[in-house]
Parts: C-alpha cells; sequence; structure tokens
C-alpha cells in the first residue's frame, strides 16, 4: 500500500513503515480500506481535483473525472491517470512491487536507522497477509542488522509465519474484544486464533538463539465498542496471564480514515464509533495496569 518513512510511532528510533495489502478482518473502524484486498487499487481525492481533465484524456477504459461515479468498476489499475494528473489528485493507493524493490526503497534510509535505533515496521493491510513477501524481505533485512518490527492483527497461521516472527525485534499484536461474538459482530472473525496467536509469541526465540522479540499488545479504543472497563480489565488480565513479558497499549479511534472511504468510493459508516478523551483513556490505561503488564506508548 505504501513505503512511509520517518516514522516514530510504531516501534523505537525512526522507522520506515512497509503497509501490505490484504486483510483477513473487516474491522468496521478501520482506517485503512484500501488495504482489505491485495489488489491492485487507483484513489480520487476531490478535493485536490482541479478539473483538467487530464486522468480522463489519459484513460484507456473512459473513465471519467470522478472516478467514483464514471465506472470505476472498469478500471484496471493501470496508473495512467495517476501519472497525467497533475495535483495528485489521481493516486495508486495500492500497487503491485517487486519485494527487492521494496528492500532497496527502505535501505535508502539505513543511516537513520543507525543513528535513531530505529529501523523497519511491517504493518498493513495486515503484515502477515503475504507470508513469502514477509519471509523474504524480513530475512534480508535481518541479514543486513536492520532492525525490524510488525504490527498486526493476530489472525494468522502462527507456524507458517513463526520464522519471521522470530526475526523481529518488537512485534505489535492488536486485540480488539475478548467476547468472541462481539468480536465478530465487529471485525467479521472470532478472536480464538488472536487469542491463541498471542499466547505463542512466549515461545518465539531469534534465529541466533540469543533472545526474543519483545512483544506489546495493542488495543485501538473504540469508543461503544470495547472501552467497557470490563473487557479493558478482562484483556489485560489475558495477556498479563499468557503472556506476562508483554506490555500493552491502548491507542484512542480515529476517524482519519474518512478520507480514504472518500477517495476509493467506499461509504463511510463510523459514525456509531466515538474517539475517547484523554480522561477515558486514563482511566482505561489505569485499569489495564492493575491487571499486572507494564503500559507502553510509542505515540
Ligand atoms: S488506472 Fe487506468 S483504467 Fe483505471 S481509471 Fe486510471 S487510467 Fe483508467
Ligand atoms: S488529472 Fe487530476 S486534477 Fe486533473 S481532472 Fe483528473 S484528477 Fe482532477
Amino acid at each position: 500500500m505504501q513505503i512511509q518513512p520517518f516514522s516514530v510511532n510504531d516501534g523505537e528510533g525512526i522507522r520506515t513503515n512497509i503497509f501490505i495489502a490484504g486483510c483477513p478482518l473487516r474491522c468496521r473502524w478501520c482506517s485503512n480500506p484500501e488495504g482489505f484486498e491485495q489488489k491492485a487499487l487507483i484513489g480520487w481525492h476531490g478535493r485536490k481535483c482541479i478539473g483538467c481533465g487530464a486522468c480522463a484524456a489519459a484513460c484507456p477504459q473512459g473513465i471519467g473525472i470522478d472516478m467514483n461515479v464514471s465506472g470505476r468498476e472498469k478500471c484496471i489499475a493501470c496508473g495512467a491517470c495517476a501519472d497525467a494528473c497533475p495535483e495528485e489528485a489521481r493516486v495508486r493507493m495500492v500497487k503491485l512491487m517487486d519485494a527487492d524493490d521494496v528492500i532497496r526503497e527502505v535501505m535508502k534510509h539505513r543511516l537513520f536507522y543507525t543513528y535513531s535505533g530505529g529501523g523497519v515496521t511491517f504493518s498493513g493491510g495486515e503484515a502477515t497477509s503475504q507470508p513469502e513477501f514477509l519471509d523474504y524481505v524480513s530475512r534480508e533485512l535481518y541479514d543486513s542488522g536492520i532492525s525490524i518490527d510488525i504490527e498486526s492483527c493476530g489472525y494468522f497461521d502462527f507456524d507458517l509465519v513463526r520464522p519471521s516472527l522470530e526475526r523481529m525485534d518488537l512485534i505489535f499484536m492488536d486485540l480488539k474484544h475478548m467476547d468472541p461474538e462481539v468480536h465478530r459482530k465487529y471485525t467479521g472473525v472470532s478472536n480464538e486464533r488472536i487469542l491463541g496467536n498471542i499466547a505463542r509469541l512466549g515461545s518465539l526465540i531469534h534465529p541466533d538463539g540469543q533472545g526474543r522479540p519483545e512483544t506489546v499488545i495493542r488495543i485501538p479504543v473504540i469508543g461503544g465498542v470495547n472501552n467497557s472497563e470490563e473487557n479493558i480489565a478482562a484483556s489485560a488480565a489475558y495477556v498479563h496471564d499468557v503472556l506476562p513479558a508483554a506490555k500493552m497499549e491502548l491507542l484512542p479511534y480515529h476517524s482519519l480514515g474518512r478520507i480514504k472511504y472518500e477517495a476509493i468510493g467506499m461509504p463511510f459508516e463510523q459514525d456509531a464509533f466515538y474517539t475517547p478523551d484523554k480522561e477515558e483513556m486514563k482511566k482505561l490505561r489505569a485499569v489495564a495496569a492493575a491487571q499486572g503488564p507494564e503500559i507502553a506508548d510509542y505515540r
């Protein structure tokens, strides 16, 4: 989806995030809807558009300026419109990239990693959704001495992804709700696989046999969904029980994804959710801490 350099919220130091398309969940509050599917995707930002028509003139499929009302379904994601647009109003929101090109791109910032204690973070979409890519790129970076972290929704085949996970310095994994039915209602899947994978993180050992990846279990706190004290306490108690070394991080929901939904012509249906304020977040972090886990803050 994107290679984003100079990130400081996704691990230690200055990092480059690799956002990988494809996700098995459909969280209703998702802020990266372009990453649901593993396919090239073109977006149109109407607010940036000056109506010059260069995109429509370049399009081999006869799609007009506002592609969301003039034939988006015919789009073959050739990118001709994005290349022609003078305002970056037409953009490639997901594109196919060769793994070696991704490595070359992230290595451009190696000096920043060295001097800041940073590195590369795999994210998404879902970072594990293309396991062969993750295995290859994480091995190349690990062998080059680059610090690598991963952010995951936690819904993956643990045995398949294990070698990649063992190369990580830090693993962020989400826990969205302790009730399997509520979890299914809001994300499309039950939480059982995720809970099982959290428990297995403690079995990971770095490939050289020295040490383990650090683990941070993240709760995206969605007002109206999972922000009850009971759910936060139950989540923290579970994490501390099965993975005592794990830290936890609680992050408030935000609605910044709205602009992306507009760009890809997808309805934005998050009005039922709200962003917990600072006081509520402080209270919920205390609720989690009372169950034992150390509370981390990478913001
Ligand atoms: S990506 Fe290609 S097919 Fe799709 S709208 Fe742009 S020019 Fe047309
Ligand atoms: S090329 Fe860009 S600025 Fe011009 S009409 Fe198309 S989207 Fe708008």
